[in-house]
């Protein structure tokens, strides 16, 4: 693996560095105080492209790497986890399932918007009975025509009430448990 970073990828820390020490980390107690990341804060982070480091760039996004994404969430780490955790989920879990295991249509009707930021991704996986046991999933998707209809119950589901994307890990067969 190659750890060097390139020149456009030291600027872009660079420019990340710099606005969470002057646009972020000023307000990092009211976001803790109100539970909310202000709307500019992620209009900015839309701008700079912070919603699309994980999408291919054939989708609208930066298509980084692992060593790309990780010096960037160098400089966002160094804020509030509050709002580095929006970004940590949606270009973590809530989107990477798409960009790998996504069709198509799934990828062209989801990723372009993510990668703005337009859409915020989430992924739901933990339920009251199912943490480290995942195994133990009890929400079901049973297949009606073109669609899934989900029933169950998620808990602890980062970014749940500002996503427009979930993905969401059910069962389709129970009788295998799969
Ligand atoms: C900040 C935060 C964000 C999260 N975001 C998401 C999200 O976006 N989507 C989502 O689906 N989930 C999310 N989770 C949930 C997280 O994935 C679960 O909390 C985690 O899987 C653990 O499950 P649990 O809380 O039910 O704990 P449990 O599974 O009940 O575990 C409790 C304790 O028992 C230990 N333990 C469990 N099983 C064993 C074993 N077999 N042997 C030894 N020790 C064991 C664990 O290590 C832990 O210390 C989030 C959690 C946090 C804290």
């Amino acid at each position: 693996m190659d750890f060097r970073l390139s020149e456009d990828l030291l600027a872009m820390k660079e420019t990340v560095r710099e606005f969470v020490a002057n646009e972020v980390e000023p307000h990092a107690m009211d976001i803790e105080r109100e539970d909310r990341v202000p709307e500019d804060i992620l209009d900015r982070s839309r701008r700079l492209g912070l919603f699309g480091l994980s999408i291919p760039e054939a989708y609208g996004g930066m298509g980084l790497d692992m060593v790309g994404k990780a010096a960037i969430f160098e400089e966002l780490g160094k804020t509030i986890n509050g709002y580095t955790t929006i970004l940590g989920a949606h270009n973590g879990i809530g989107s990477v399932g798409i960009v790998a295991f996504g069709n198509e249509d799934q990828r062209r009707r989801y990723l372009p918007k993510m990668a703005t930021g337009e859409w915020i991704g989430a992924f739901a996986l933990t339920e009251p009975q199912a943490g480290s046991n995942a195994a133990n999933l009890q929400t079901t998707a049973v297949r009606k025509g073109d669609r899934y209809i989900l029933n169950g119950q998620k808990i602890y589901c980062t970014n749940a009430p500002i996503a427009r994307v979930f993905t969401v890990m059910a069962v389709t067969d129970p009788a295998k448990g799969a």
